[in-house]
């Protein structure tokens, strides 16, 4: 039998995380990024100082301020939008339950806002976090987003990552446990990495238990990182092309259930050095679905998982 792209693709060739949400809220979904005034435990010198080598002095948040600021950016040109508010810049979860708690349901307490997607570190999910997680999840909309950027440890020691892959295991584990949904940050590009070590990082990253979804960001190098300092002139990809075939190829091993948050960098173009192409995002995209397009794949196409609505 002919394999078909999965109907609940909805036209497209992977399974987008809009798609996703609009299927579940009815309607258009926008993320505000908040700061919640967080640090991370790679910076403040409990596990090391600096921060991960890629990440901007704000803890890659560039676009995170208040709620308020930020509806002012979307209120007018989306009305009707579901909204998320959306802890993006730091570690999120770095802080005692009833700290999180309370800053929490503050944010959930907003009767413009329907949840709530929190950014953070697998080694920021301890037991207590981890229930307190699961009781609000019982009453509200909530998704965690894990940095994981890459599955090598030597990648992780030389990105100042300063936790270890088992800690990653064992928070995905406990995340599917409770029945919290997790999307899962990937880097392309890390220095000192091959396009089959990404690949492997993809492949062990969606076969994690229970994942929701995946990130797939285009190593940026931007001011205001330790990259910038030790690696000005890194280009991870020679070019546009190339980087947009190893983004086809991943989606091709990724399972069609997984939903897909992001395909390429988001530097704000001001912050960014490397890869000078990078800040044209919608260009990256389309390339990647007129190549999805002109090889005839798709998400989950070489991934040995069998969409059962296709057959
Ligand atoms: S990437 Fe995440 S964990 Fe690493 S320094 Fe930046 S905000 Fe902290």
């Amino acid at each position: 039998m002919k394999e078909k792209i999965p109907a609940h693709f909805a036209g497209r060739r992977f399974y987008a995380a809009d798609t996703w949400l609009k299927e579940h809220f009815g309607r258009k979904t926008i993320k505000l990024a908040v700061d919640g005034g967080f640090t991370c435990p790679n910076r403040d010198g409990s596990k090391g100082v600096g921060g991960c080598t890629f990440c901007s002095d704000t803890g890659s948040g560039e676009f995170a301020s208040t709620i308020e600021e930020q509806l002012s950016l979307y209120a007018r040109k989306w009305p009707s939008a579901c909204y998320l508010a959306y802890l993006q810049n730091h570690t999120n979860t770095y802080a005692p339950a009833e700290v999180l708690y309370r800053k929490y349901t503050a944010l959930l307490a907003d009767p413009r806002i329907e949840g709530l997607v929190i950014g953070t570190r697998p080694d920021c999910l301890g037991d207590e976090i981890l229930d307190m997680l699961a009781e609000l999840a019982g009453d509200h909309f909530i998704w965690l987003e894990l940095g994981l950027q890459t599955i090598h440890e030597q990648t992780a020691a030389a990105i100042n990552r300063c936790y270890e892959l088992s800690c990653f295991d064992r928070a995905a584990r406990e995340l599917s446990r409770r029945h919290l949904r997790y999307v899962t940050h990937l880097i392309l590009g890390l220095p000192g990495e091959s396009e089959e070590m990404m690949l492997d990082s993809v492949r062990y990253a969606a076969a994690a238990p229970g994942l929701f979804g995946l990130k797939l960001h285009l190593l940026n190098v931007v001011r205001g990182s330790t990259l910038a300092k030790t690696h000005p002139d890194y280009t991870p990809f020679a070019a546009l092309d190339d980087y947009v075939d190893l983004a086809v190829r991943c989606l091709e091993i990724i399972p069609p259930h997984i939903t897909i948050h992001r395909l390429t960098g988001d530097a704000p173009r001001p912050l960014l050095i490397n890869p000078p192409w990078s800040f044209n995002k919608r260009t990256i995209l389309n390339r990647i679905d007129e190549q999805l397009s002109l090889r005839d794949t798709w998400q989950g196409k070489k991934s040995g998982c069998v969409d059962k609505g296709s057959l």
